[in-house]
């Protein structure tokens, strides 16, 4: 069982030759709406991984609220504790040019509401096997839920993404950060990634190295790059949620951490083969197919 605490928005990506300068409007092509956020894009991921997956987080009471929830169940996410707060959802704004580049505004909407605990949620992380929790809700219910999971023997895993603040009583409580390089970077604050910096902040930590795959290492001295499975790469976008989600799902199975991220490599592989973010996470049978070559 997997709990995942964290944002739920509803991505506008319209598509166009050039984005537009300040003041200018451009003539589109494409217009696609879909959920997004990390946590609702991490907790899709674990539950085509084949997890038992929970959201934890609030969306707005507009109809982005509803399309979101709606698209949360069809993916196999448990949502019955997310909370609709009155007001907008979470919104990003993405500006896509026919080269790929973007442009992007993300309001948090309901998003920035989801504080204080209640009995129920903090009921259902400590029921789980793992917490995963990312940093696009307020801090301290980052804090909170760490805190629940391990009074509750819960493992917690923490996507420091976006890298923000990670105070004490946060990193105290975590048993295994996920990052990229430019998010370790930013925490360590060194010219590049520091994996003993890192593991003076926690005991566990797994680096994500976008084609080259990942490096895991802890505390007891086990230090492992593990390479990334080759594939034709169509679209990045939404490979570091692929890979958490997974990464959980096999951590929570009780799989040791080396052969969970050689998994969670294979479920990142199969997500930059297909364009588009939620749309693109890969189901167990395609990470299993890609594992076994
Ligand atoms: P993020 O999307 O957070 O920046 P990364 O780019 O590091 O994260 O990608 C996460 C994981 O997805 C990588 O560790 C790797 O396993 C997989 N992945 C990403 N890009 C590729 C690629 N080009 N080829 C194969 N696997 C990839």
């Amino acid at each position: 069982r997997i709990v995942v605490a964290g944002s739920a928005n509803m991505d506008l990506v319209g598509l166009a030759p050039r984005l537009p300068s300040p003041g200018e409007t451009v003539l589109g092509d494409d217009f696609v709406m879909t959920p997004g956020g990390k946590g609702a894009n991490q907790a899709i991921a674990a539950a085509r991984a084949g997890g038992t997956c929970t959201l934890l987080g609030a969306i707005g009471s507009d109809a982005f609220g509803v399309t979101i929830k709606a698209r949360l169940n069809a993916s196999g996410v448990d949502t019955t504790h997310v909370r609709t707060s009155y007001g907008v959802s979470g919104v990003a704004v993405i500006m896509v040019d026919h080269a790929g580049e973007n442009s992007i505004i993300v309001s948090p909407g309901a998003n920035s509401s989801f504080a204080g605990l209640s009995a129920a949620e903090t009921a259902v992380i400590a029921d789980s096997d793992v917490l995963l929790c990312q940093q696009e809700i307020p801090l301290d219910t980052v804090v909170a839920a760490a805190q629940a999971a391990r009074a509750g023997d819960t493992r917690v895993i923490l996507n420091a993404a976006p890298a923000r603040e990670l105070p004490p009583e946060l990193l105290d409580s975590v048993d295994l950060l996920v990052v990229n390089e430019g998010e370790a970077i930013a925490i360590t604050g060194s010219a590049g990634p520091d994996m003993p910096a890192l593991l003076a902040l926690v005991p566990r930590v797994v680096l994500t190295l976008g084609g080259a795959g990942s490096w895991y290492a802890d505390r007891d001295g086990h230090d492992e790059r593990i390479p990334a499975c080759r594939v034709d790469v169509a679209d990045t976008t939404a490979a570091g949620d692929a890979f958490t989600g997974a990464l959980a799902v096999a951590w929570g199975e009780g799989r040791d951490l080396v052969q969970a991220v050689r998994w969670a490599n294979a479920a990142g592989a199969a997500c930059v083969r297909k364009v588009g973010a939620s749309n693109a996470l890969p189901g167990r049978a395609e990470i299993d197919a890609l594992y076994a070559l």
